[in-house]
């Protein structure tokens, strides 16, 4: 069998960039875990069905890569699953305290477990779920930054809210 690594994260919703680093880690695993993963700091717009369903949409033109759910420390998830890799994304340095914290925080917890960072294309750069949402709530045109299914799933949603 060969090396499996973990992409986790909140995917609320998945997006362009995470694709962009998923495709980039292809070349270095041969298969890859997108785990969607408990975050007691963040409120999703998007359940973990719909999320699923969105990544789901996506992994039918991307082989060897799969989607889980865990609810668990991530390296227990990792340590289940024998992975030895977790994947992150890196886009600017405003992510690299939080990340640099995680990495170590995981390597403390299981020394056996490495991060591993890799940067998007520039143009994903300065994308974010939080971004993507924001400008979907006023109705802004996010369809090149984001796949197709998460792009209507984001319209039918906040066509909703904004009827409520
Ligand atoms: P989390 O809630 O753990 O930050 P996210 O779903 O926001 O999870 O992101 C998962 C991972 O993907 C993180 O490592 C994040 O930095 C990375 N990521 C998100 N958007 C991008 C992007 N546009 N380019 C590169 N990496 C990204």
């Amino acid at each position: 069998m060969g090396a499996t690594a973990i992409y986790p994260g909140t995917f609320d919703p998945i997006t362009n960039g995470h694709i962009d680093i998923l495709i980039r880690s292809l070349k270095a695993f041969d298969h890859i875990i997108v785990g969607i993963g408990p975050n007691p700091t963040k409120t999703t717009l998007f359940s973990i069905e719909e999320r699923i369903l969105m990544i789901k949409e996506c992994l039918n033109s991307i082989p060897n890569v799969s989607v889980e759910v865990f609810d668990c420390l991530l390296v227990d998830f990792a340590k289940r699953k024998n992975a030895k890799v977790i994947i992150r994304g890196l886009r600017a340095i405003s992510d690299f305290e939080y990340e640099f914290q995680m990495a170590l925080m995981n390597r403390k917890l299981d020394s056996d477990i490495e991060t591993v960072f890799l940067m998007p294309s520039e143009e994903y750069s300065y994308l974010t779920s939080s971004i993507i949402k924001v400008v979907g709530s006023f109705g802004g045109d996010v369809s090149s930054l984001i796949p197709k299914l998460a792009h209507e799933m984001i319209k039918n949603k906040f066509n909703k809210i904004n009827k409520e």
